[in-house]
């Protein structure tokens, strides 16, 4: 049967392995399974949330309050904005989406990071957007800036900070960059790991409220399954100036996220001691990365994430590090197809990492052996 022929031209998102498929295919325990592919909170979720959704679990048999009053209310506040700027998607994916639809028909020009995020290009080549990379796989804004001026753009994405990358620009240089951006470009800024990062370095800190004040063509995309633990509810938010978020009204499906993914949103919000615990702990296991990379000899990306991508040059084949890693219950993200021979591990808890690196040696051992590297 023939179908639209845009998407002759677009990729299937390659998601990271589920568990279950570990289990089945290698016959590994589901105990032993270490899964930091995906970027999970590997703290789980807040036994607060927890609590709440096995409360309202009886509530599932009713839709959800598709105001979301509840919710955006509570976003406004955190961010100082009005509830009008806000809009809820089951995911902040669902915003990219609708940002795209509403923006985009056969041959505008969508504006990225060589490697960024692959549902930016994903959502674009369905509505037949020509899609233009800057030539360094970092996001860097000189690049930006020419490009722009040589091809103009209908929606540049920035991706602050940048998955699978893990780099991140610091505020500053973002405004003086969206200042020369036309009013009629959409920017896209996608914080998905924006907590991380502000924790980090506050250089790096972007409020949205300040960001859609001073730049109205801006949109802040923020998600809950990263720092708040709630990758399995789908749940995220963009913010706006209200033109636009009515504007993206128009292309929402009613009832876009669950009764109960609405509910944990609105509770994980009020447990910002434990996602701060999260992040703290984070960064303290990142320096074992950092200094497992070091020790072994690879190159890696200082990340201002929950995630760090380490490079094998010629040393090394990712795709083959990362299979044989799978056989043995350890899951991580191989970004062969992003064209690099580079590996990304979600930061995992102390025990995960641990046993991460112990079996990360043994696979390299055998890898030099096999392959007479
Ligand atoms: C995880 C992620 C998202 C959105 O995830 P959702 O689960 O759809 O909210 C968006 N952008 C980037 C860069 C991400 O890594």
């Amino acid at each position: 049967m023939k179908f639209k022929e845009l998407l002759d031209e677009c990729k299937i998102y390659e998601a990271g392995k589920p568990i279950e498929l570990v289990v089945r295919e290698y016959g590994v325990n589901e105990k032993d399974i270490i899964k930091l592919a995906s970027n999970e909170n590997p703290y789980g979720t807040s036994p607060k949330v927890v609590k709440k959704i096995q409360e309202l679990s009886k509530n599932m048999f009713m839709y959800p309050d598709d105001s979301m009053y509840e919710l955006k209310d509570s976003l406004s506040k955190k961010y100082g904005v009005l509830s009008d700027n806000v809009i809820i998607g089951a995911g902040s994916d669902q915003i990219i989406e609708f940002l795209i639809k509403a923006k985009c028909h056969v041959g505008s020009k969508i504006l990225m990071a060589k490697t960024t995020f692959a549902m930016y290009e994903i959502y674009g080549k369905q509505e037949g957007a020509t899609i233009l990379r800057t030539p360094s796989n970092e996001h860097n804004l000189a690049e930006f800036e020419a490009m722009y001026k040589e091809h103009g753009a209908d929606i540049i994405f920035l991706c602050l900070p940048n998955n699978p990358l893990g780099e991140c620009l610091d505020k500053e240089d973002v405004y003086n960059f969206l200042a020369k951006v036309n009013k009629e470009t959409l920017v896209i800024v996608d914080c998905a790991y924006m907590e991380y990062a502000a924790y980090k370095d506050s250089k790096k800190a972007i409020n949205p409220s300040d960001l859609i004040e001073r730049f109205p063509n801006a949109v802040y995309l923020g998600t809950f399954s990263k720092a708040y633990a709630l990758g399995g509810m789908r749940v995220g938010y963009g913010i706006g100036q209200v033109g636009i978020i009515k504007t993206l009204y128009k292309v929402r499906p009613p009832f876009n996220i669950t009764t109960l993914s609405l509910a944990a949103a609105i509770e994980a919000l009020k447990d910002e001691e434990f996602v701060k615990k999260c992040i703290e702990l984070n960064f303290v296991e990142m320096k074992r990365y950092e200094e497992y990379a070091k020790s072994r000899g690879f190159e890696y990306i200082e990340s201002f994430t929950n995630f760090i991508t380490m490079k094998f040059d010629n040393k090394f084949i990712s795709s083959h590090v990362a299979q044989n890693l799978l056989e043995r219950g350890v899951i991580i993200r191989d970004l062969t197809s992003y064209g690099l021979n580079a590996i990304r591990i979600t930061i995992g808890r102390e025990d995960q990492n641990t046993k991460v690196f112990k079996v990360l040696d043994e696979v390299l051992e055998q890898l030099k052996k096999e392959e007479n590297l």
